[in-house]
This record gives C-alpha cells, structure tokens and sequence, in this order.
C-alpha cells in the first residue's frame, strides 16, 4: 500500500491504527459494497466528481505506462515473471481513504489507483511502481500479506526502490555521503513501519521490530529495478534502458 505524504499522515494512519473496528476494506472503500447515496448527491455533485475524477485518474494511468520507465520496466518485468498486466483487468481507479494513495489486493490481484489522493501524474507514478513491486512480489515468491514479516519486507522494497529520495539533501549540500545513506535507510524504516500499521492491526512497536527483523535482506534486493531510483535524476531511464540485461526486456 502506498501512504499518503500529504500532511497529517502520521495523524491519519494513527487515528486507523487506533480504531481497531477499521480494516482493509475501510482504506479502499470501493472493494465493499456500491455506497448508499443520497438522491440529492446522487444526481447532481459526488457522482459527477468522482466521474471526472475516475476519468482523469484512468488517462494518468495510461500516459504513465506509455511514458514511465520505471513503470514500462515493471509491467516488462511483471510480463516475464509469468503476471502479465492488462490494464482494465490488473489497475483500478478508486475513491480511498485519505490516508493512502494506492493499494493492492492481492485476492483479487489488482492495483488500486486512489484517484481522489493520487490527483496528478507524479502521484500516480509513485503509486503505480510502488504497487507493482507489491505485485511483482506476489508473483514471484509465496507472499503471505497477512505475515507482518512478508508484509514489511514486500514495503522495505517498494520504499527503497521508489519512495525514499535523496536528490534533495545533496543538492542542498547540507549531507555527507555517510549521512546520506543514513537519512535513505531511515526514510525506507519510517515509511514501510506506516505502511505496515494503515493495513495490519498492529503497534507501532510490532511494525518496527518487522522491519528490524528483515530490513537488511529486503533492503538490499533490489529486483527488479536493479538501483535506488532518485528524485530528478536519470535513474529511472538507466535502470529501463539496463532491463534486458537482467531479461527483462526482449
Ligand atoms: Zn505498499
């Protein structure tokens, strides 16, 4: 799943993990039952919003798996480990709780784009590599979400592979190679622990000792990317134009 960097974060995925009536389906709410609406609403103002919405969601999706490396390299990826993507089928634009930007379900294996919180291209971006790590790790080990362990390491690898970025720091000059890659571990750590307490009923003390427990094996794989993909840097062209060489790509 992927959390929303807005503001209030922490105090969003708190107030979840707090309330222990609230689950997976009350993130993405389109996965229950169509919702009960008034006529008033119906007719004339959420409808047509969360049509617009939809709508554009479903052409960010399209422009990002036309012209996203890092997402043509995913779903390249995802075609030769035997889970090829068909976008009507695998993606989804979907209203969500304001507290992630996407997820995915992985009974019906399907990436949900929350099109109300992921409003532009670069959201959706993030939020789709992120969400195809999660699918790639379903395709190719015997992943168990409901393991916290699973759970952390499949988000250590979506953290480390896109989220955390560095560019910021170096540019302002303000850190040393050794705190640099400090600052990237901690980044990967932090996000992956709220990852970990928006879909588990978990403490925070139980989603850090997860982390703990597989971060250096998980940290450290970076399949199928092959590098830390940085903020405004070419990282993503390489790692697309290097794809064949590991056979990704034809
Ligand atoms: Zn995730």
């Amino acid at each position: 799943m992927t959390v929303n960097s807005e503001e209030n974060k922490e105090q969003s995925v708190q107030q979840k993990c707090d309330n222990t009536n609230v689950g997976y389906s009350d993130l993405y709410p389109g996965r229950k039952q169509a919702p009960i609406r008034s006529w008033w609403s119906k007719l004339f103002l959420e409808e047509k919003l969360e049509q617009i919405q939809k709508t554009k969601c479903e052409l960010n999706v399209y422009d990002c798996i036309k012209e996203s490396p890092a997402v043509k390299l995913m779903m390249a990826a995802l075609k030769s480990s035997g889970c090829e993507i068909d976008i009507g089928r695998h993606i989804s634009c979907e209203v969500c709780d304001k507290a992630v930007t996407g997820g995915y379900d992985p009974q019906l294996n399907q990436i949900i784009i929350c099109q109300n919180t992921a409003a532009d291209k670069g959201r959706v971006q993030s939020s789709l590599v992120h969400e195809m790590i999660h699918m790639f790790d379903y395709c190719r080990y015997n992943l168990n979400l409901k393991n916290v362990d699973h759970l952390a390491c499949t988000e250590i690898r979506a953290a480390n592979l896109c989220h955390c970025s560095f560019l910021g720091a170096v540019t302002g000059g303000t850190a040393s190679p050794f705190k640099i890659k400090q600052m990237h571990r901690n980044c990967v750590a932090d996000k992956a622990t709220r990852s970990i307490m928006a879909v588990q009923d978990v403490t925070k003390e139980e989603a850090i000792k997860s982390v703990t427990r597989v971060f250096h094996k998980c940290y450290n794989d970076l399949e199928p990317i092959g590098r830390r993909i940085r903020r405004n840097s070419e990282d993503m062209k390489k790692a697309y134009l290097e794809a064949s060489l590991y056979g990704y790509i034809d």
